[in-house]
């Protein structure tokens, strides 16, 4: 199994891309020690997270009739909104799909608190 790869994060930062996966573990633990981490005066924010049950799903379409599926409080949500708030879109094998915040940089959650 692949581990995660800080190049592919990186790129995905630079880009401004949500990234997508099917290793969904490893990528929300990385994603969470890379906001804690970024303690300089910057914004390290990435741009949300969809995790696939299997590679495959791509090459079934799964990816282009989710943004209907996709809730938050149990409110319809964009893929806008996904990107905004860094969230993570969790896809399963049975066709659920789960939302949740993955939040946002050390820096910018110091700025809100202050
Ligand atoms: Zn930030």
């Amino acid at each position: 199994m692949a581990g995660f790869n800080p190049i592919t994060e990186a790129r995905a930062r630079e880009l401004e891309a949500i990234i997508v996966t099917a290793n969904g573990d490893d990528y929300e633990k990385e994603i969470k020690k890379f906001l804690q981490r970024s303690q300089r005066n910057d914004c390290y924010d990435l741009f949300g997270l969809v995790v696939i049950p299997n590679p495959a799903a791509i090459q079934e379409r799964v990816l282009p009739g989710l943004s209907a599926k996709l809730r938050f409080s149990r409110k319809a949500i964009s893929w806008d909104d996904v990107w905004r708030e860094n969230y993570l879109v969790r896809v399963h094998s049975d066709g659920t799909v789960e939302v949740r915040e993955l939040g946002h940089c050390f820096y910018c959650k110091k700025l809100a608190s202050e």
